[in-house]
């Protein structure tokens, strides 16, 4: 059995189609006549542009609007006038246009694959899928057309590009297998929307299976069983027919709002990263989007984002979600999320050091900037901001004085917005959790980011493989921290909800049932499944559970008796 990380659920059998790299190598030529090389150059970005276009309309049709844009954001990357501008000036110093291009793609590359963080890192593949893209026509190489995989293909390849999803007809391919790439990547995006199984990151992936092998995937656990016998293709394909049904089933909560079994109403919204995933949210039946996390904006490029560009992205976001909540929280860098370009000074303990609120009210330019375009974003829509890693009063009142200090100088500009746009906080640190009484007292709403607060609490760093046993929810001090933080935000009578991924863990659901939360902000995937599971629950049902979570004194009893309601 080989293993890598399941990034898009279901179960796949298949035949393995193996597409291999091409060869991009070529002999580097010295060139004289720079002014037809830059030609030569130019008309090669004008094909790929072409071809992305197309692809781009294809997966329109088959993912739908925003996944197209991937596609366009690789043309907004070729046609990137620093990327241009520096081949370019590698050919007027007599390099030939493959030896330029590559040059500068490879520069670009290499700073986003250094970055310590997964994202930035992903953000590599996309300049790497274009550099491809356009060395294959400048050296007049034919691609292999995915299109054309057989009924019941398992794609297999080293890493998996966002052109190739594009040619994939869903139809036939039955899941996808790759050496590199995880969670977050566009392709992996990719998948789950075309609702195709797939296991990325498997190392070693393309000497273990060849062309034609039988192989069963499953997508929710990144296992791969290559030769299964009999008796394991009886039971996945059992499994598979199951989750399908599963899966059917779940479309009769489409439309529907999200009402336990005993009527109490429950807002469902979305986590996204870009405007193109609100359009995801409405497509997956989400309420608005409770988490916008702006960083990935700042994450795409080479330099901080305008403020114009931002507006752009927070309009849009909004508009797309006409008049459903948006959640805007600021820039969230530092500790896990790095933007080489910000040129964050390395620290010995960067979770703990000079990051998000604590950077931006220290970078008061870069936090204004963007808090003028979601301002100004904000009269396009239903709009809030949020604050992430408060840790103290002193954060709050510093950043609500900064929204205030923009919103007067928009007001003298004549500019529109929102006058009673809301201030909240992410609530995902202990001493957060600790004096939430005293936080509920000034911010206009809390999300609860159990992703950081499991960590902080539990004093751990999950991706540390020697402590990551100690990272779950369910730690009896996480389950207290969460409660808590319902109560004072209850007790203070504003909306409380919750950003990490345990608002959509069904174990966790009857827990925050009845503890009060009143907002689930999950994956868009998500959604329908965790409107079904709140719909089971009636808040007697879920006060028995966390009563009986709350007596006891491990993790494990806490999951093993969790497991046995669900
Ligand atoms: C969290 O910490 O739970 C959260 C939602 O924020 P992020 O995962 O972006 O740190
Ligand atoms: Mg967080």
């Amino acid at each position: 059995m080989l293993k890598g990380t399941g990034v898009s659920d279901g179960i796949g059998i298949g035949k393995v189609l193996v597409i291999e790299e091409c060869s991009l190598e070529y002999t580097p030529k010295k060139v004289t006549d720079t002014k037809s090389e830059t030609e030569r150059l130019n008309g090669a970005v004008e094909i790929f542009c072409q071809n992305t276009q197309k692809q781009a309309d294809a997966l329109k049709i088959s993912a739908g609007e925003a996944d197209a844009e991937i596609m366009l954001g690789h043309i907004s990357i070729v046609k990137d006038p620093y990327l241009i501008g520096e081949t370019e000036k590698l050919i007027n110093d007599g390099n030939c246009a493959e030896a330029a291009f590559e040059n500068i793609c490879d520069m670009f590359i290499n700073i986003f694959s250094s970055a310590d963080d997964e994202l930035t890192k992903q953000r590599a593949a996309d300049i790497r899928d274009v550099k491809a893209g356009v060395m294959k026509i400048l050296l007049g190489i034919e691609e292999v057309n995915i299109s054309d995989a057989p009924k019941d293909t398992i794609l297999a390849v080293k890493e998996l590009t966002p052109s190739m999803v594009a040619e994939i007809n869903r139809e036939n391919i039955a899941g996808i297998i790759t050496e590199t790439g995880g969670m977050t990547s566009h392709s992996a995006i990719l998948a789950r929307i075309l609702e195709i199984p797939a296991v990325m990151g498997i190392p070693d992936l393309l000497n273990a299976v060849k062309n034609g092998d039988t192989v069963i995937i499953d997508g929710s656990n990144g296992e791969v069983l290559n030769y299964p016998d009999n008796a394991q293709l009886e039971h996945y394909n059992a499994k598979r027919e199951q989750l399908m049904r599963e899966k059917k089933a779940l479309e009769s909560f489409r439309g529907k709002a999200t009402i336990s079994a005993d009527g109490e109403i429950y807002q469902l919204v979305c986590n996204i990263g870009d405007p193109d995933d609100a359009a995801q949210a409405v497509e997956f039946d989400g309420e608005g989007a409770g988490l916008f996390r702006t960083e990935f904006l700042f994450m795409n490029k080479t330099s901080l984002p305008t403020e114009e560009e931002q507006f752009k992205a927070y309009k849009k976001a909004a508009l797309i979600l006409k008049g459903k909540p948006l959640v805007i929280r600021t820039l969230d860098i530092g500790g896990d999320k790095d933007i080489p370009y910000m040129r964050l000074k390395k620290e010995a303990n960067p979770f703990m050091g000079f990051r998000a609120i604590r950077y931006c009210l220290k970078n008061r330019d870069i936090f204004k900037t963007q808090l003028r375009a979601v301002l100004r974003a904000s009269s396009f829509g239903n709009i809030s901001v949020m604050f992430p890693l408060v840790t103290c009063i002193e954060e709050l009142r510093e950043g609500k004085a900064l929204v205030e200090e923009v919103k007067s100088e928009l007001k003298s500009s004549g500019t529109d917005f929102d006058e009673n746009i809301k201030v909240g906080i992410m609530v995902e640190t202990a001493s957060a959790a600790v004096i939430a009484d005293i936080l509920a007292k000034e911010a206009d709403f809390f999300s609860i980011g159990t992703n950081d607060l499991t960590g902080y609490t539990m004093s751990c760093d999950r991706g540390n493989s020697d402590v990551s046993y100690l990272y779950s929810v369910l730690q009896p001090s996480v389950l207290r921290m969460i409660k808590h933080i319902i109560k004072c935000a209850r007790d203070n009578n504003i909306p409380v909800g919750m950003c990490g991924e345990a608002a959509a863990d069904p174990m966790m659901i009857p827990l925050l049932i009845s503890y009060g939360l009143t907002e689930f902000s999950v994956s868009p995937p998500s959604v329908l499944k965790v409107r079904k599971c709140i719909s089971s629950w009636t808040k007697q049902k879920a006060d028995e559970v966390a009563e009986k979570a709350a007596a006891l004194d491990t993790e494990q009893s806490v999951h093993d008796y969790l497991k046995t309601v669900i």
